[in-house]
C-alpha cells in the first residue's frame, strides 16, 4: 500500500514548504543525501583511475549505480551513459552522429528547448528539420509524425511527457513507426523517468535522454543517455577517461560506455542517483504514476471550478497542471503563493516557447507533483488560487 505520509518522513524539507515544482527538480530523500555523504566521508576517490582502495571502492559504487539504473530501465549497462543532465544527453546525440547535407530530422512543437535547439542547430550542417504540430492540448499523434517522414529522415526526436502541457505522447506507436521506416528514435524522458514505467529495450528506441535529478530523485548535475548501439555514436568530448592508447599523433577510444564519460564525472551525484533509483524501485513506479496522475487530474478539476482560471493540457494529464489566472501575470501568482502560503510553483515559459506560442500565451503557472505530494497540498493550492483570482477580479 502506497503510504505518502510515510514517504514524506524521508523528505524533511517538506515540513517547511508546499513543494509543487518537482517538474523543475525533485526533492531528495535522506537516503540519497546519506549515500552522497558516505562517499565524501568514507571513501572519496576518483573513478576508474588508480589501483588504491579508495579509487577501487569509488569505481565499484559508481558501476553499481550504473547496474541499478540499467536494470530499472531494462537496458544493458554497456548502453547506459552517465551525463550531467538531459540537455547534455541530447546534445551528445545531435553532435555525435555523422550528419550529411540533406539528412532530415523530425521533432515536435511541444518540445522543451533542450530537445529542439540541438536539432535546429543542425540546420547549419545542411540538415533539414521538420517540427510537427500538436493539437491544442499538446498531443502529437504518431500519424502526424509518420506523415512528416521523407526518404531522407534519419531521426525522430520526441518528448515522452511535455513539461508544459503534461501531455503524454504514445511513444510506443512512434517507436513502431520509426522501426517500420528504419529511422532512429530519440525519446526525451525528462518528465517521465521515475514516474512512468519505462522499459527502453521493449519500447525499442535508439536513444533516451533523462535527468537524474527529477523523478529518479538523484542529485542535480546528473543525467542519463541510453544508446542502443553505442558504436554508431562518436564521443563529442575527448580527453582523460575516454581513451586507451595515446601517442603524440593518435589515440584509440576506451571501452563503451567509458569513451562517452570524459574527465572526472559527478561521482557523488551518480552514487546518489543510484540510491535514488533504488528508492523509486522500492516505492514502485506504477504506484508513483497512479499517485502523481491522480493529484494532477484532481488539481485540474479543482482549478477548472474557478471561473478566472484558464487550464492547459489534456484531461488525462500526467503529473502536472499548467494554468493562468485572468488579469494576473503568472510570476505574480507564483510570488503570492510563495509569500502567503509557502507554495512553490513554477511560472514563466518553462523552456518551451514553441509550446506556449502554439496557444498564443506568453507564460503560465505550473504545479507539478512527485511521489511525496499530497491531496492536501492540491486542496491548499486550489483554495489559494481561488483567493488570488477573487482579489484581482
Ligand atoms: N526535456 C524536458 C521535457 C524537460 O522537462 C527538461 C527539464 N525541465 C529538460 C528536457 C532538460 O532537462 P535538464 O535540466 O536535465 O537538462
Amino acid at each position: 500500500m502506497y503510504d505518502v505520509y510515510r514517504i514524506r518522513e524521508d523528505f524533511p524539507v517538506l515540513r517547511e514548504v508546499v513543494y509543487l515544482d518537482s517538474a523543475a527538480t525533485s526533492q531528495k530523500p535522506v537516503q540519497v543525501a546519506e549515500a552522497v555523504q558516505e562517499y565524501f566521508t568514507r571513501y572519496c576517490g576518483n573513478y576508474g583511475r588508480g589501483a588504491h582502495r579508495l579509487s577501487r571502492r569509488t569505481t565499484e559504487k559508481y558501476e553499481d549505480a550504473r547496474e541499478t539504473v540499467a536494470g530499472f530501465f531494462g537496458i544493458n549497462p554497456r548502453c547506459t551513459v552517465f551525463t550531467r543532465n538531459t540537455t547534455e544527453s541530447i546534445n551528445m546525440v545531435a553532435l555525435g552522429l555523422d550528419w550529411k547535407k540533406g539528412d532530415h530530422v523530425i521533432t515536435t512543437v511541444v518540445e522543451h528547448h533542450s530537445n529542439l535547439l540541438p536539432w535546429i542547430r543542425l540546420q547549419e550542417k545542411g540538415v533539414e528539420v521538420t517540427v510537427v504540430d500538436s493539437d491544442m492540448h499538446g498531443i502529437v499523434t504518431a500519424e502526424a509524425i509518420e506523415k512528416a517522414i521523407t526518404d531522407k529522415t534519419r531521426l525522430i526526436a520526441v518528448t515522452h511527457v511535455s513539461n508544459f502541457f503534461g501531455a503524454a505522447q504514445d511513444i510506443k506507436a512512434v517507436a513502431r513507426i520509426a522501426k517500420k521506416h528504419g529511422i532512429m528514435l530519440l525519446i526525451d524522458a525528462a518528465q517521465s523517468a521515475g514516474e512512468i514505467p519505462l522499459n527502453l529495450d521493449e519500447i525499442g528506441c535508439d536513444f533516451a535522454a533523462m535527468p537524474g535529478h527529477k523523478g529518479l530523485l538523484g542529485p542535480q548535475g546528473t543525467g542519463i543517455l541510453y544508446v542502443r548501439e553505442p558504436e554508431r555514436l562518436q564521443p563529442v568530448f575527448v580527453g582523460g577517461g575516454t581513451v586507451q592508447k595515446v601517442t603524440t599523433g593518435s589515440f584509440t577510444f576506451d571501452e563503451i560506455p567509458s569513451r562517452f564519460e570524459y574527465g572526472t564525472p559527478n561521482i557523488p551525484g551518480i552514487i546518489g542517483l543510484g540510491r535514488g533509483v533504488e528508492y523509486v524501485k522500492a516505492m514502485g513506479v506504477e504506484n508513483i504514476e497512479a499517485h502523481v496522475n491522480r493529484l494532477a487530474r484532481e488539481c485540474a478539476r479543482r482549478l477548472a471550478e474557478i471561473p478566472q482560471v484558464e487550464l492547459y493540457g489534456p484531461d488525462n494529464r500526467v503529473s502536472l497542471t499548467s494554468f493562468n489566472v485572468e488579469n494576473i501575470n503568472p510570476h505574480d501568482v507564483a510570488m503570492i503563493l510563495d509569500e502567503t502560503k509557502k507554495i512553490c510553483v513554477r511560472s514563466g515559459q518553462h523552456c518551451a516557447q514553441t509550446a506556449l506560442a502554439r496557444l498564443c500565451i506568453a507564460g503560465s503557472v505550473r504545479a507539478s507533483f512527485a511521489c511525496y505530494s499530497t491531496m492536501e497540498e492540491v486542496d491548499l493550492l486550489a483554495r489559494s488560487v481561488e483567493a488570488i483570482a477573487k482579489s484581482f477580479s
